[in-house]
């Protein structure tokens, strides 16, 4: 490792009575980093954050920022003394202080008239210059939102936790406070670790994905990444739909009814070919198979189409642009985009 990580994770093991919440997580944040943790309900996310933290004692490994050890090795540093900053559900803006006592909270110590114009700084970042009186109750939810991210960045972390940041808000806010967190995140050279269990949130915010399951890390990759190059069929399928082949591997390629597919490195013998929705391409120059058109539906951006592709047992699902104009019933030429197709072994198929 060529640089000093912002924040580390070495064998983290932690448990819960007889739960098991993590078993070996080792992950390295480097400085200005943006990191999502991303994974379903219950795979150890929010212990991961809360020992980084300090909320909670790892069972086992260690932490640390920077130089400086956190846990582990006899050593706990108190959350407070650790110098992270923390965007969490539970740490909601204190109602009784008004916007501007709300980010001025964690600057105690620091000369009046730095902590005003910091306050003032960090205001005018989030669109809020003017709102200095006002109480977290006469905010919107969203508004409320970026005071809390502000408030966390005020005294400078060089590194910030959020836990699930931008759950409670609606589309339009959401896509509006991705890139205010970006902005702040990126203009104070803050790294971040970011806990969700939304891929769109970490594709929109993250430089890297850790992607976790059980309590491990199962691949850690930029975006790209972890969508092009999934490690195994529960990795490829978390990110989007998959339509699913069983296939027969016979020297590098893997037969299906919708032709061959490159599967090199990978024994003869059962495997599964997984597409991605928009593998299937009713706008492709060179199309392979014919399909007829059983059901499509407008939803704005797209139409949602359900094919029933010559020689497939099973329909498929896709999607075309909505100025692509579908008849029910109708016949369609449809091309392949193998770019878009994974080939599994059959042990990984379970996973
Ligand atoms: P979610 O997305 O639902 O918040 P998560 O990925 O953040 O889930 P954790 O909250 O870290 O997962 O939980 C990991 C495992 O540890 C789960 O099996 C959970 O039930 C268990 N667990 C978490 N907190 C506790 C606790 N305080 N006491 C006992 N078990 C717990």
């Amino acid at each position: 490792m060529s640089f000093v990580p912002a924040l580390a994770f070495d064998a983290v093991h932690h448990a819960y009575g007889r739960t098991t919440a993590l078993a070996g997580v080792s992950l390295a944040i480097r400085p200005g980093e943006v990191v999502a943790l991303l994974g379903p309900s219950g795979c150890g996310k929010t212990t991961l954050l809360r020992i980084a933290a300090g909320l909670e004692r790892p069972s086992r490994g260690r932490v640390s920022a920077g130089d400086r050890p956190l846990a582990g090795d006899g050593i706990f540093v108190q959350p407070e003394k650790r110098g992270i900053g923390l965007m969490f559900q539970d740490y909601a803006l204190f109602p009784h202080l008004d916007v501007a006592a709300n980010l001025a909270f964690g600057l105690a110590g620091w000369p009046e008239g730095i902590v005003r114009a910091t306050v003032a700084d960090l205001l005018a970042r989030i669109g809020l210059t003017g709102r200095e009186r006002a109480y977290p109750h006469m905010l919107s939810g969203g508004e409320q939102q970026r005071v809390a991210l502000a408030r966390a960045m005020a005294p400078r972390p060089a590194v910030l936790l959020m836990d699930e940041p931008f759950s409670n808000l609606d589309q339009r806010l959401r896509r509006g406070m991705r890139s205010e967190t970006i902005g702040l995140l990126r203009a104070t050279g803050a790294a971040a670790l970011m806990v969700t269990h939304d891929p769109d949130d970490a594709m929109a915010v993250a430089d890297r994905i850790a992607l976790m399951r059980g309590g491990r890390i199962v691949q850690v990759g930029t975006p790209e990444e972890v969508w092009h190059r999934p490690v195994d069929r529960w990795a490829a399928a978390f990110f989007a739909d998959l339509e699913e082949m069983p296939a027969r591997v016979r020297n590098g390629r893997a037969e299906t009814p919708l032709g061959s597919f490159a599967a090199p490195g990978l024994a003869d013998g059962s495997a599964l070919v997984c597409l991605r929705r928009d593998a299937f391409d009713l706008a492709a120059a060179d199309p392979e198979f014919a399909a007829t058109v059983l059901s499509a539906r407008f939803i704005g951006e797209h139409r949602t189409v359900r094919l029933a592709i010559d020689g497939l047992e099973r329909p498929v699902d896709t999607h075309v642009d909505a100025k692509h104009a579908l008849e029910v019933g109708g016949r369609v030429a449809v091309g392949i985009d193998r770019s878009q197709a994974f080939v599994f072994a059959e042990e990984e198929c379970d996973g």
